[in-house]
C-alpha cells in the first residue's frame, strides 16, 4: 500500500501536538485551501514543513470538458507519473452534484463493451489519487460559480474497484471522514469479483457504502460472452454472497443494485427478461438498474429505446424493482464505459 495522505502528514509533523496533525488534515479535505500556504490557522514554521513534504495535489488537470446539455463535466486529469484518467462531474435534478471517479489507469477485466477495457490495466491509482479527483473537481465547482455540492460519489470511472481493494477502502473512507460524505451517497460498482465481494462481508474497516454489481446477463454463457471474468459457478457464487451480505448488513438503505447494460439480440429477449426475474427472486432485496449502451468502437449494438421500456415492463411485471438509468455527458464521451483518458 502506497503511504497515504494522512501517514505522511503525521510524518512531517511527528513533533507536534496530535492538535496540530488533526488541523493539517482537516485543511487539506477543506474546501476553503488551496495550498498549505493558505492554511493560517497553522504557524509558518509548520506549513513550511507540510509544503516540503506532503504534496497539497496529487492529481493536475489538464481539461475539464463541459457536455453540450450543461449538466455534465469530464475532467481528465495527470498523475504525477504522466498517466491520464478521467472523472466525470454530473448535476443531477435536485441541483447537487455526483462525481465518477475512477480506480485504476486503464483496466484488466476486458468487458467486450467497454472503452477502458481496450487499454488493459496500467497500474493502480492510490487512495489519494482516488480522493483528489474528487478535490479537483470540488474546486472547479467552486471556481465555475456553479451552485450546489458535491453530495454523491460513484465509483463507476475507470477501473475495477475491487481489484485495488485498499487504496479503495481508503479513499472511501476518507469520503466519508474528513469530506463528509453519507455513506449510502457512496456506491462501489464492480464487474462482480467474488473473492473481493466475499472479503468486504467481513472486514471491518469496509464502511457502509452501497454496491452495485455489474452483472450485464443471467445466464453465466451469455455473460461469459461479453465479460471474460465471469467464472463458471458465478451466479450461484453471487446468490450466495448476497445472502450472506443481506445478513451482515440488513439495513434497507445498504440496498445492493444489479447493474444491467442492454444488448441487442445478446441480452434483452423475453428470454433474458424472465432468467433476470428469477435470479432477483433467489438474490432477495435487490433493485435493478437498466443501463442503456453508451457508444465505443465494441462493435456491438444498444438496445433500441423501444426494447429496453419492454425489458423494464417486463422486469416489473415480474415484480422487480426497476430503474432506467439516464445517460448523462455521452457527447464529451463521458458516459458510462466510454472512459479511456482522452480529450476528444
Ligand atoms: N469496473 C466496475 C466499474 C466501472 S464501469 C464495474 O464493472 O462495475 C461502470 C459501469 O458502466 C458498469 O456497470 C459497466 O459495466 C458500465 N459500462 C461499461 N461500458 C459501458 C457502455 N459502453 N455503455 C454503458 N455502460 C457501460
Amino acid at each position: 500500500m502506497e503511504e497515504s495522505r494522512e501517514q505522511r502528514i503525521g510524518s512531517a509533523l511527528s513533533g507536534e501536538s496530535a492538535f496540530r496533525t488533526r488541523q493539517a488534515i482537516e485543511a487539506i479535505y477543506s474546501p476553503f485551501f488551496r495550498s498549505w500556504n493558505e492554511v493560517t490557522p497553522l504557524p509558518k514554521i509548520v506549513r513550511d514543513r507540510l509544503s516540503e513534504s506532503v504534496p497539497w495535489n496529487m492529481l493536475s488537470v489538464v481539461i475539464i470538458l463541459p457536455s453540450a446539455s450543461g449538466d455534465a463535466w469530464k475532467a481528465l486529469l495527470e498523475t504525477g507519473d504522466g498517466n491520464r484518467i478521467e472523472s466525470v462531474l454530473m448535476r443531477n435534478s435536485r441541483g447537487q452534484f455526483t462525481v465518477c471517479v475512477s480506480t485504476q489507469v486503464g483496466c484488466a477485466m476486458n468487458c467486450a463493451f467497454c472503452a477502458t477495457g481496450k487499454l488493459g490495466l496500467e497500474r493502480n491509482l492510490s487512495q489519494d489519487e482516488i480522493v483528489d479527483q474528487v478535490r479537483a473537481l470540488r474546486e472547479f465547482v467552486s471556481d465555475s460559480g456553479l451552485t450546489g455540492e458535491i453530495t454523491n460519489i460513484v465509483l463507476m470511472g475507470m477501473g475495477e474497484p475491487l481489484a485495488n481493494y485498499e487504496e479503495v477502502r481508503g479513499a472511501l473512507r476518507s469520503f466519508i471522514g474528513p469530506m463528509g460524505i453519507g455513506t449510502t451517497r457512496i456506491t462501489v460498482s464492480t464487474v462482480g469479483l467474488l473473492s473481493g465481494l466475499e472479503r468486504l462481508i467481513s472486514d471491518h474497516e469496509w464502511p457502509p457504502v452501497r454496491i452495485a454489481i455489474s452483472l450485464h446477463a443471467a445466464d453465466e454463457k451469455t455473460r461469459a460472452g461479453i465479460m471474460p471474468t465471469t467464472a463458471s459457478g458465478f451466479f450461484d457464487g453471487l446468490v450466495d454472497w448476497s445472502q450472506r451480505y443481506m445478513d451482515a448488513f440488513p439495513e434497507k438503505r445498504r440496498h445492493l443494485t444489479l447493474e444491467y447494460l442492454l444488448l441487442s439480440d445478446i441480452n434483452d429477449t423475453e428470454e433474458d427478461a424472465r432468467k433476470l426475474v428469477s435470479l432477483t427472486r433467489r438474490i432477495g432485496k435487490v433493485r435493478v438498474n437498466l443501463i442503456p449502451y453508451n457508444v465505443t468502437d465494441s462493435g456491438l449494438v444498444g438496445s433500441s429505446g423501444n426494447a429496453v421500456h419492454r425489458f423494464r415492463d417486463r422486469l416489473k411485471a415480474g415484480g422487480v424493482t426497476v430503474t432506467i438509468r439516464k445517460s448523462q455527458g455521452g457527447d464529451i464521451a463521458a458516459a458510462c464505459g466510454q472512459l479511456a483518458g482522452k480529450a476528444d
